[in-house]
């Protein structure tokens, strides 16, 4: 049996698929990233497309991809509930797949030096899975694989074993994975899909986690969203097959969120992906749904309108001026 054939039993057992690649320079992502600002990073294009400045002796990659395909049954129970992205209503992904990784390198790298990266790591994430086979780009950005689709958390690694020793089938590219099919781009609620380029700063995803004061069209676009937005892989045929559980966090109660003190929500929303922009961020954006929703709760939204925090207080008069709107 290869190394290759081991790592795929590793992965079928643990529920992720898995894959790897070698360890050149990513040298067409280098002259696309130049002059592009990208948010949530502080490494240089080099560190980001050059596996090598972070492991000089690194011979090649392995990837995984964590499935989050989450069922979203809707709630109708008169609360005003807002909603979560499939990616951050479960247990804090980085740790799972850093643990997934963990096996990996437990199990075939017992005498290599390893790096592991989940979600904060210099290289591009998703680079780094086309590189290693899990999939090709899809038009809404996701990665798309056969078997479990596009919704999957992809980490990494860095290892010194060389990548001919793995005996891997070189990876076919499917440089048509979307066809015919738009409907992603169709169902982004603010535009911010075009041609298989994101604009993050239209992206709802990004203004759910941007921090201080949202515009009045930031705050609009934001619709009932509390923390990221999945609607253009929500959409995406190539998903509807592999579903997961029910999440107690896909449509958070509102007012409960509103009222929560710090250790409920050390106790809750901490432990899911959705709690690491802390508790003000989400309670900002759950302020502004309720706005959005046009909500019968000016009595909720005038407690946080004289708020000593900016943003809260902001939030919850642009909320108050909304649901006059006709
Ligand atoms: S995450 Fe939401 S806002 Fe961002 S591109 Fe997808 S559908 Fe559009
Ligand atoms: S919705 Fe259609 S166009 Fe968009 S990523 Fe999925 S298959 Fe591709």
């Amino acid at each position: 049996m290869t190394m290759y054939d081991r790592l795929q039993e590793i992965a079928d057992r643990e529920n992720i698929i898995a894959g790897v690649g070698g360890a050149e320079p990513f040298y067409k992502l280098k002259k696309r990233l130049e002059g592009v600002t990208v948010p949530f990073t502080d490494y240089s294009i080099e560190e980001r497309t050059e596996p090598s400045l972070t492991m000089p002796d690194v011979g090649s990659l392995v990837a995984v991809g964590l499935s989050y395909n989450v069922v979203y049954d809707s709630i109708d129970d008169g609360k005003y509930r807002g909603c979560i992205s499939a990616g951050a209503v479960g247990r804090d992904y980085h740790n799972v797949v850093k643990e997934k990784l963990e096996i990996i390198k437990n199990d075939l790298l017992k005498n290599h030096s390893a790096m592991i990266f989940s979600d904060t790591g210099p290289l591009v994430d998703r680079e780094v899975a086309v590189r290693c086979g899990l999939g090709m780009a899809g038009r809404n950005l996701s990665i798309i694989n056969g078997k479990i689709g596009g919704m999957f958390f992809i980490g990494y690694m860095l290892t010194d074993m060389v990548y001919e020793k793995w005996e891997a089938p070189s990876v076919k590219a499917n440089t048509d994975v979307c066809s015919n099919c738009n409907r992603c781009e169709a169902a982004c609620p603010n535009n911010a899909l075009e041609n298989g380029v994101c604009n993050y700063e239209k992206c709802i995803s990004y203004l759910t986690q941007k921090k201080g004061i949202l515009s009045y069209e930031e705050s609009r676009a934001l619709g009932r969203q509390i923390y990221g937005c999945d609607l253009c892989q929500r959409v995406c045929p190539k998903n509807r097959e592999y579903k997961r559980a029910y999440s107690p966090y896909a449509y958070p109660d509102i007012e409960e969120l509103l009222n929560m003190s710090n250790k409920e929500f050390e106790r809750s929303y901490k432990s899911t992906a959705a709690g690491w922009r802390g508790k003000r961020t989400l309670q900002r954006n759950a302020l502004i749904a309720l706005g959005n929703m046009k909500a019968d709760a000016a009595d909720i939204l005038e407690k946080f309108a004289d708020d000593s925090r900016e943003d809260i207080r902001m939030a919850a008069r642009y909320s108050l001026d909304r649901i006059k709107e006709r």
